[in-house]
């Protein structure tokens, strides 16, 4: 079993009445909800928010998740800095790490990432379509060419992150705006996703692709393994070194 922890700041949906109809649990039970509709027996997943003891991020917690999910948008300054730090920790000792939708301005996002991470946006809930720009890769396995979202918000270019090691998917906007909406990292020993849908009021996560993507992602990004320890100590030599 791979062990999920979904992390969300958990307040539209307790504050806004069309984002409470739409996920009356708070997004990160209806996006744990439609995984295990399709993998209930291949992850054990927990929920965390940040109203709870250490945004529900305890050494226990995270020493026990092999993927974090992670989404923020209007409370990412309400984050302790010192939890965004082990997040970090975690994820270059080989933690997976998904970052969705606004969370691309989330603390833990934007220390791993060392750019502003900041894009253009509209939100109208406009049409947009996903086109898959790399066949290969682990995380688009299964998905068409292209799939609709009929309501998102726009995230558009310039998106300030770092080159990606590899951008899987490019969504275009009705507006005309397109953006890198999928794109992987490495960061130290652990793997990073970030994946643009998901704004609180459209319905992307009962979207089968959305979350088949984020099945997808949570298979790439599982480090299989327990924590690395990170090394900065002086060795001795292999070798005899003659000198
Ligand atoms: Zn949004």
């Amino acid at each position: 079993m791979i062990r999920v922890t979904i992390w969300n700041e958990f307040y539209h949906e307790k504050t806004e009445e069309n984002v409470k109809a739409l996920y009356p649990n708070g997004l990160h039970a209806t996006i744990k909800e439609q995984l295990e509709k399709i993998a209930a027996d291949e992850y054990e997943i927990r929920l965390a928010d940040i109203d709870m003891p250490e945004h529900g991020l305890t050494d226990d917690v995270l020493n026990n998740t092999d993927v974090l999910i992670w989404w923020g948008h209007c409370r990412h300054g309400l984050v302790d800095d010192a939890i965004a730090a082990k997040v970090v920790d975690h994820v270059h000792r080989g933690m997976g790490f998904i970052a969705l939708h606004s969370s691309h301005l989330s603390k833990p996002f934007v220390k791993l990432m060392g750019t502003p991470c900041t894009l253009r946006w509209r939100c109208i809930d406009e049409h947009a379509r996903m086109w898959k720009v790399d066949r290969t890769h682990p995380i688009t396995r299964g998905l068409p060419d292209s799939f609709e979202l009929e309501a998102e918000e726009m995230y558009g270019e310039p998106f300030l992150i770092p080159k990606p090691d590899d951008l899987l998917w490019v969504t275009w906007y009705a507006g005309g705006e397109i953006c890198r909406s999928a794109c992987t990292y490495e960061r130290g020993f652990g793997k990073v996703f970030y994946f643009q849908p998901g704004h609180e009021t459209c319905p992307s996560y009962y979207n089968p692709y959305v979350i088949q993507i984020i099945k997808n992602a949570i298979d790439w990004a599982n480090p299989g393994q327990d924590r690395i320890p990170l090394c900065c100590d002086s060795q001795p030599p292999f070798e005899k070194i003659e000198k």
